[in-house]
């Protein structure tokens, strides 16, 4: 299992940065994720996008897509709502399912809503920064009857392909998915090159890695490149600026651009963004890659779930890594002698 830092693409520092072992199942193992009801909310709504405003950065394939949109009048919310009936429709189930959906979805909303614009607070005056989590949102949830609504989705939803949490469901993936197209102020169609476009950070000489750009906005030949951010809470903009994806980004070369003007990180949960200009250079983009293709080298897999469990919650692989034992359980304790052998021999 040779792996250089020339071998390594974008995501796959990303993958090992995060957690060695969510790169060793995707990667090393070949394993795509089991499919969640979170994994949709990212799924559909990246679906939307694209099909909004064309993915790619194919210049054919995003005036068919901008065709499309102009004859539907669309926005991102509707894409995302024809995303889902796509969903359905593949799964079996008919318009009846997707009125209750809507229905929960828009119940959902209005639980919701004290605790974004600000009027539903802690005792300190402060912010839930994760309001789904708090004992005041499932008062009010219970209240609104939620529960009830959600429970009798679930019965009908039961045959559907993926795997659900014990809170998270289908009608949570939809509400979120909704939720997150309407709260985002997306770019207009116009000055939006494509999505997923490839790019490529040259590191050092002979050096480079390949990646995605989530969103590209173009004027001109200089473009914005847009980073989107799936976690539970928005990081802090000192956090924002040293992370990788921003690094790379900004530093992100690809034909339809002569530089990158400034990076965009949008956290697509609360629709805020923080937007990035200049940074030293990639150096650190340079050390992540190089001790991730040590670490895959030497097979180094300690799963993030050795001491932040908590995370590995909402974690597409989670399934895998609590299979039964804790994947710490199942380590194979020889690799470190390995290790070890490889050490002395370099
Ligand atoms: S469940 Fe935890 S340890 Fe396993 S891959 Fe995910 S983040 Fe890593």
């Amino acid at each position: 299992m040779g792996k250089d830092v020339a071998d390594l693409s974008m995501a796959e520092v990303w993958a090992y940065a995060r957690c060695p072992y969510e790169h060793f199942w995707r990667y090393a193992a070949g394993i795509a994720p089991p499919p969640t009801a979170r994994g949709l909310v990212e799924q559909v709504v990246c679906q939307a996008l694209r099909s909004y405003y064309g993915g790619g950065g194919s210049t054919e394939r995003l005036d068919r897509a901008r065709r499309g949109l102009a004859e539907v009048g669309g926005n991102v919310v509707q894409c995302v709502g024809q995303a889902w009936r796509e969903t359905l429709g593949r799964w079996g189930y008919t318009n009846d399912t997707w009125d209750v959906l809507v229905k929960f979805a828009a119940a959902r909303a209005r639980v919701m809503e004290p605790f974004l614009s600000g009027r539903a607070v802690k005792r300190d005056g402060s912010r839930y920064k994760v309001p789904e989590m708090s004992n005041e949102y499932k008062r009010r949830a219970m209240d609104a009857g939620l529960p009830h609504l959600a429970a009798r989705l679930n019965e009908r939803l039961a045959g559907a392909p993926v795997s659900v949490a014990e809170e998270y469901g289908i009608p949570e993936a939809f509400s979120d998915s909704v939720e997150i197209a309407g709260r985002n102020t997306w770019p207009g169609v116009d000055a939006v090159a494509g999505v997923g476009v490839p790019f490529a950070v040259h590191l050092t000489d002979g050096l480079t890695l390949g990646g995605a750009a989530d969103l590209v906005t173009l004027s001109g030949r200089q473009a914005g490149v847009e980073v989107h951010d799936w976690g539970a809470v928005c990081p802090p903009t000192a956090i924002v600026r040293r992370d990788l994806r921003v690094v790379a980004a900004l530093h992100a070369a690809a034909e339809g651009w002569d530089e990158v003007e400034r990076v965009v990180f949008r956290h697509m949960r609360t629709g805020a963004t923080v937007s990035v200009q200049r940074l030293p250079g990639t150096g650190r983009l340079l050390a992540a890659a190089v001790a991730a293709a040590a670490g895959i080298r030497c097979r180094v897999y300690v799963p993030r779930l050795a001491a932040q469990s908590r995370d590995c919650l909402v974690c597409e692989f989670y399934g895998l890594c609590t299979d039964g034992q804790d994947v710490l359980d199942t380590l194979d304790p020889t690799l470190l002698a390995e290790i070890g052998g490889r050490a002395e021999k370099e």
